[in-house]
């Protein structure tokens, strides 16, 4: 079996994404398991802040690497809050902030358009001169009233019209078929089958 380094050490990305690599024969490992440390994440795109985490997590374990960026983003505030949506109203990250800040931000807009968006870089090697991206975007709405216990950040604020619920009102079996990261994972997949590691 072919192992592969997580750069994360989320255990509910692990879980998703562990699933549908075990089908690839790939075992995946995430990071901490292998002692490393976390990576910086500097940059203004969510492309080079993934390939920064998966060449970081590939240099230190000899091992190929796959990492994930991903964010909300609201067209209304020109991409905002971006690859800054976990600390979008400062340190310490706080959801409750973010989504006050979010929620107050867009008061004076009438377009309430909104997108997730998750990357997906995987590097055979540090040095891999053609890592394999994949990406994928989920659509909806921000709502001022939270609704739903399900998810995390975003989620009680972010309305699917086609639904007609937040996806705090989904279980994660209904969500991660169709989320930004479900859908970069499944394209992923589709680059892996015809371009192994
Ligand atoms: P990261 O890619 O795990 O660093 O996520 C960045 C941030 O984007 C999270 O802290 C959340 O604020 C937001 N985010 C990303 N994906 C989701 C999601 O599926 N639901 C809600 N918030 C999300």
């Amino acid at each position: 079996m072919k192992r592969l380094v997580l750069a994360s050490n989320n255990a509910g990305k692990l879980r998703e994404f562990q699933r549908l690599f075990a089908e690839l024969d790939i075992e995946l490992i995430p990071q901490g398991q292998l002692g490393v440390s976390e990576a910086e994440e500097p940059h203004a795109t969510f492309v080079e802040n993934a390939l920064e985490k998966a060449r970081h997590a590939a240099r230190a374990t000899g091992l190929p690497a796959l990492a994930d960026d991903s964010g909300i983003c609201v067209p209304a505030l020109g991409g905002a809050p971006g690859v800054y949506s976990a600390r979008y109203a400062g340190e310490p990250k706080s959801d409750a902030r973010n989504n006050a800040k979010l929620v107050a931000d867009l008061a004076t807009h009438s377009d309430r358009r909104a997108f997730y968006y998750a990357v997906l870089v995987l590097v055979r090697h540090a040095d891999d001169p053609r890592p394999l991206i994949a990406e994928g975007r989920f659509d909806g709405e921000v709502v001022d009233a939270p609704q739903g216990e399900g998810g995390f950040g975003y989620d009680p604020h972010f309305f699917v019209p086609a639904l007609g619920k937040t996806v705090a009102q989904l279980t994660p079996e209904e969500k991660n078929p169709i989320s930004h990261r479900g859908r970069a994972l499944v394209a992923l997949m589709a680059k892996l089958h015809e371009d192994s590691l």
